[in-house]
């Protein structure tokens, strides 16, 4: 078994429990008392709050992390050593003792290894980095310890997370107990793959946004977002390459997906950072082990065009209209590893259209349309419109940008100054006017809307946009920029498991 850990501040002797029994109801599957926190450190009060804590019956680990190892405890070492000694005596399942006690004449910690060798997890913590030396210090840390092991380090880009699920699938084929977590955001992989990987636990923070280490989620975050109690060694992965991606919808739009249909899958962020080497080095890594059953990958700024030299280089297949836009947001890998790379971005634009009047891709063939904008969403919006046949304009407020944009697609161009009243059925708002934080702005004002004009804006927060709501009022047939959003994952989401999306279910995940 993978335990969720939830780490509790211990503060004192009053606030340990309701803590405690907060994580517990969350579905923490282990608690992690960390009696560094303690205002007053006693011998005493460890074996109360032990004792207390004992009576939620889930099993306890304790720790004292001292400041020489990045924990709070600032005070005498023996007073660190009794407290350790009297968690295990209160009933502690087991305590974390760092790794460099055991190379120290003076600690007497060293002797749990012979009293209570299976109750000790021996760590070590590296806070800035992934030790050069990382496979001889976990070889150091294994010989010594009969319990469990547990090396931590700073991820410094996501290459560093594959010394982590290295080493735990060698653990996990040896069938030893291990933890191996790569800190920050952009290591979080070693922390939701752990159970896939069968460490011997991960950690989750007790409530959102209050995270006891870089890169943790929280326990309802793992649970409700990343499929904690559904994960086995069969899932199959997936997940969003961006840089940043923390803020990215994918993760709850898709995991929802699989949730709903009974899929074995998860869905990760992947915080990669935009060098074209480590966006490749990335994509061959994961692909080599094949143990991690990586199957696809949704990609977002900044790697579009670094996608689709990816599948190039592999000679893999792209979808023609993916190598007009020149962006890949879709890779797909078959058995021998081999990438294809799709664009969904155009297929949602025309998708989010299409359902809302109601008719199919080729019922916009001849349909005049006015793109606002000439950036990336622009291109996308454009590719996908043009393919259909229809008659576009591009406005922008740099005019350069759109004249370069319809040149490459053969449309029309001008001036967003030049908007006037429009006489176009279709009006898409590719520009981030409106976006939040400034949401008081419309590209376009009340008096250039008429009734029955479609008017769809990408821009997705907030979801009802100034001008979807002038729109609305103008009796146009709206278009919100979730609806684009949720079309292109559906259209993701199809490729990745070839099941039909749960649109719905998908929608309500991020509304
Ligand atoms: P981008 O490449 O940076 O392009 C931004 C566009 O907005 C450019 O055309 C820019 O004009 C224009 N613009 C920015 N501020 C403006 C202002 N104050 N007045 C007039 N024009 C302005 O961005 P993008 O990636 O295309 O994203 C555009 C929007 O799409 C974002 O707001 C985002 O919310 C939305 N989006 C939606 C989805 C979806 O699935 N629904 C997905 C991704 C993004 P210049 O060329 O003159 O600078």
């Amino acid at each position: 078994m993978t335990y969720l850990a939830v780490p509790i501040i211990v503060v004192d002797v009053d606030q340990a429990m309701p803590a405690s029994s907060q994580a517990v109801r969350a579905g923490a599957e282990m608690l992690e008392l960390r009696l560094d926190y303690l205002a007053d450190p006693t011998v005493e009060n460890v074996g109360r709050i032990v004792c207390d804590i004992k009576q939620l019956q889930l099993p306890i680990i304790a720790t004292c992390r001292p400041e020489w190892e990045g924990g709070h405890f600032s005070g005498d070492e023996s007073l660190r050593e009794s407290m350790i000694r009297q968690s295990l005596k209160a009933g502690a399942d087991y305590v974390d003792v760092e790794f460099a006690c055991f190379k120290r004449d003076d600690s007497s910690l060293s002797e749990l290894l012979t009293t209570a060798p299976k109750q000790v997890i021996v760590s070590h913590h590296n806070f800035e980095k992934l030790p050069a030396d990382f496979e001889l210090r976990w070889e150091a840390i294994g010989w010594g310890c009969p319990g469990v092991g547990k090396i931590a380090y700073q991820a410094g880009t996501i290459l560093d997370s594959f010394a982590a699920l290295d080493l735990l699938r060698a653990e996990q084929e040896a069938q030893r107990l291990a933890v191996a977590l790569a800190m920050g955001s952009a290591g979080v992989v070693s922390r939701l793959l752990a159970k896939k990987l069968g460490a011997f636990l991960s950690f989750a923070g007790l409530e959102d946004g209050a995270k006891t280490a870089d890169g943790q989620f929280s326990i309802r975050e793992m649970k409700e977002v990343y499929r904690w109690d559904v994960i086995n060694s069969e899932t199959k992965v997936y997940g969003v390459i961006g840089y940043p991606v923390g803020h990215s919808l994918s993760p709850a739009v898709h995991n929802a997906g699989f949730n709903s249909i009974g899929f074995n899958g998860l869905y990760l962020p992947l915080e990669v950072s935009p060098e074209y080497a480590v966006f490749r080095d990335f994509l061959d890594g994961m692909i080599e082990r094949k143990w991690l059953d990586f199957k696809g990958f949704s990609v977002t700024i900044p790697h579009k065009e670094n996608a689709l030299k990816y599948v190039q280089e592999r000679g893999g297949y792209v979808e023609p209209l993916a190598a007009k836009l020149k962006a890949v947001n879709t890779l797909v890998f078959d058995e021998d590893g081999k990438p294809a790379g799709y664009n969904t971005d155009y297929a949602g634009a025309l998708d989010a259209i299409t359902s809302a009047i109601g008719a199919e891709r080729v019922d916009l063939q001849g349909i005049t349309a006015a793109v606002l904008g000439a950036g990336g969403v622009s291109r996308a919006v454009v590719g996908g419109l043009c393919d259909v046949g229809a008659q576009v304009t591009i406005y922008n407020r740099t005019v350069e940008r759109a004249r370069r944009l319809a040149e490459e697609f053969g449309c029309k161009y001008g001036s967003l100054n030049e908007l006037g009243s429009m006489e176009v059925k279709l009006v898409v708002n590719a520009t981030s006017m409106g976006m939040y934080p400034n949401v008081a702005e419309s590209v376009l004002g009340a008096e250039q809307i008429r009734p029955g004009m479609i008017v769809m804006d990408t821009v997705y927060n907030p979801m009802e946009t100034k001008l979807l709501r002038l729109a609305r009022e103008a009796g146009a047939v709206v278009v919100d920029g979730v609806s684009m959003f949720i079309n292109q994952a559906a259209a993701q989401f199809a490729l990745f498991t070839q099941r039909v999306a749960p649109k719905e279910v998908m929608r309500e995940a991020v509304v």
